[in-house]
């Protein structure tokens, strides 16, 4: 049984968040994931990759999280949270 918790509100605070490393302004966003022609965002499993002949990975019973990502406007690093 795959654990989820998609529908959970991101923990992540509302301050106006700083780039770690030059001090710009962090904007949010997604990294895209393409799936089956629809376009989702990435999710973050636990544990090891491990190929499967169906699926590519095997991902089933894992718990996992959408990606949430910040972006440098100043010098692109990006900074990801997944919860
Ligand atoms: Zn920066």
């Amino acid at each position: 049984m795959a654990v989820s918790v998609y529908e959970e509100e991101f923990q992540v605070s509302d301050v106006e968040k700083k780039c770690p490393k030059c001090q710009g302004a962090m904007e949010e966003g997604f990294i895209r994931d393409v799936t089956h022609g629809a376009t989702l965002p990435s999710e973050w499993y636990e544990g090891t990759p491990e190929k499967s002949f169906w699926t590519g990975l095997k991902t089933s019973g894992r718990a996992h999280y959408e990606i949430r990502s910040f972006r440098c406007t100043r010098c692109g690093y990006l900074e990801s949270y997944a919860g």
